[in-house]
């Protein structure tokens, strides 16, 4: 256990990290662990030349703030022995991405689905084999322009839907790889990835589609989860229409 001297530079580290997020207008305090209440008097402390945090520095908090490295590698096994958060318990594999890290586009879907969990790569199912082919359609593939990864990084039970929570203790990692790879566009397929990159929570995926929002001056496309467009052919093309937007956004970068 550390000391709270010994804590204190991690957490002045971690508040000036959460008030650049308010700044930039981030929706999520994703400092699992940490109520609302603590976060924002965290940003205040920093704010304020990272003044009186010791009210917060008291036990179990301080110990889950989570300052991730800032190299590929070191994010990558940080992520490979997560658990904070309940699907560490019940995962096979964390799922933390596939494709290249020099990636010109980067797909942001939902959550690992068992093959992917029995894999370690996420999309290899038959959504993922859909996904390859309408974007080998654009000329993208994971082999070379495209890197793959999700909002949560381990499987949850019974392919149910992510948790707020769950999110809230996941999402910081894919904050960083967003970071490390900076693509030229984002497609965030399915609901939840297109909600949490666009930050419009309550805004339902078809009115988020069709057009060209922007992720920490990224530009990003949102359409259908591949797995929707097998449940639902008529929604595929639509999702062309979203490539093809996609596509246009990218050519002209
Ligand atoms: N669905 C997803 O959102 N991600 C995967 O990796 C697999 C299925």
């Amino acid at each position: 256990m550390k000391s709270s001297n010994e804590r204190r530079p991690e957490a002045e580290r971690s508040a000036r990290l959460l008030q650049q997020q308010i700044e930039m207008g981030g929706r999520e305090l994703f400092m699992d662990r940490l109520t609302r209440e603590q976060a924002l008097a965290l940003a205040a402390a920093a704010k304020s030349g990272g003044a009186d945090i010791s009210a917060l520095d008291s036990g179990e908090n301080f110990k889950s703030l989570p300052v991730l490295p800032a190299s590929y590698e070191e994010l990558r096994s940080t992520a490979l022995r997560c658990d904070r958060c309940r699907l560490a318990e019940s995962r096979t594999q964390v799922v933390f991405s596939d494709g290249s890290v020099d990636a010109r586009l980067v797909v942001v879907g939902e959550a690992p689905g068992a093959n992917e969990d029995r894999t370690g790569i996420p999309f290899v199912g038959a959504a993922g084999q859909y996904l390859d082919l309408l974007l080998a359609t654009v000329g993208m593939s994971r082999k070379d322009s495209v890197y793959i990864c999700n909002v949560l990084k381990c499987r949850p039970p019974g392919n149910r839907n992510p948790m707020d929570d769950e999110i809230s203790a996941c999402s910081s990692f894919l904050e960083k790889q967003l970071e490390l790879v900076h693509p030229e566009a984002l497609l965030a397929v399915g609901s939840f990835a297109a909600q949490l990159l666009t930050g419009q929570e309550k805004t339902a995926l078809g009115r988020l589609r069709g057009e060209v929002h922007s992720y920490r001056d990224i530009p990003l496309v949102c359409t259908y989860h591949p797995a929707a467009l097998l449940r639902n052919r008529k929604w595929t093309r639509s999702f062309w229409d979203d490539l093809q937007l996609l596509r246009t956004v990218m050519d002209s970068a």
